[in-house]
């Protein structure tokens, strides 16, 4: 009989039988990482594509009208702030259905096993993407594999499904196409959909990273990378865009564009995917004079 009490009152106090909660994983430490994980009030981007990032890390919304698609969840220690915006903006966590990934870094992927624990999710990634994200270890042909498990390691999840180059992912009235721009990791990915708001409607295009950076040793010439992101950058260059979104609000001058709201919408630009791969090759350029 005690025992029966001592579990009806540790559901009592501990809401161990209560709606589901979300178990953070242990906050990942790095030099930037108190700094990016800032957080910002959720906002709409463009209709059915929202912002619920932190400031320094993106993760976006999109609902399907069946069900919402989150992109990348930051940093393990992000996944509370992100529960907590898609909430602060009407929605309910649970009615996650996919999660998908531009690239599987700890900056990234980090807080996916929580959110994924929580929601329950369907994890969809790239092949290579999801070589990394099962363990949570980084490949050896990660250009930043020599910083060491200690600076590179994140929680591991269960990847439900593999999405080939070029294959889209339906969900409710939303397509989304896996467009693979290796490089930056092998597995990168950008993800394309359409947002449709007042009857009219506009290519989205998540680039994945294109930045030439990596871990003491590694190059970037000699490995193959560098061609990888040269193509990559021409493939986004490419892509039918009116709204570019990126992993680091920075690469698409977020926090700028959230100051000039009262003049139209900043986040449509149909030249912002060219200035994007242009930029990109510069920083490749940079870099590869500094291997030379
Ligand atoms: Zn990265």
């Amino acid at each position: 009989m005690s025992r029966i009490v001592a579990v009806v009152l540790s559901c009592v106090l501990m809401a161990a039988c209560g709606p589901r909660q979300l178990e953070p994983d242990a906050a990942f430490d790095c030099e930037r990482c108190a700094d990016w994980n800032e957080p910002i009030e959720p906002f709409r981007i463009h209709g059915n594509t929202w912002y619920v990032g932190t400031s320094g890390l993106s993760s976006i919304l999109v609902d399907t009208g069946d069900g919402l698609v989150l992109i990348d969840a930051a940093l393990p220690q992000s996944a509370v702030q992100i529960e907590a915006n898609v909430r602060a903006l009407g929605f309910d966590p649970l009615d996650i259905r996919y999660i998908l990934l531009s690239h599987a870094h700890f900056d990234h992927a980090g807080g996916i096993n929580a959110l994924q624990r929580y929601t329950r999710a369907n994890v969809v990634v790239s092949e290579d993407s999801a070589t990394v994200l099962r363990t949570g270890k980084l490949q050896e042909d990660d250009p930043q594999f020599a910083h060491g498990p200690g600076k590179t390691t994140f929680p591991a999840a269960k990847v439900d499904g593999v999405l080939p180059d070029g294959e889209t992912l339906n969900v409710g009235e939303v397509t989304f196409t896996a467009v693979y721009t290796p490089g930056h990791t092998a597995g990168a990915t950008t993800w394309t959909w359409e947002s449709c708001a007042l009857g009219e409607c506009q290519d989205v295009v998540y680039a994945a990273s294109l930045a030439a950076v990596s871990a003491p040793g590694y190059s970037f010439a000699a490995s193959g990378a560098a061609a990888q992101l040269t193509d990559s950058a021409a493939r986004i260059a490419e892509l039918d865009c009116d709204i570019l979104l990126s992993p680091h609000p920075f690469f698409f001058g977020m926090h700028d564009k959230l100051e000039r709201r009262d003049d139209g919408n900043p986040f449509i630009n149909s030249l912002a995917c060219t200035f994007f791969a242009e930029q990109a090759l510069g920083w490749l350029e940079q870099r590869l004079a500094s291997e030379r």
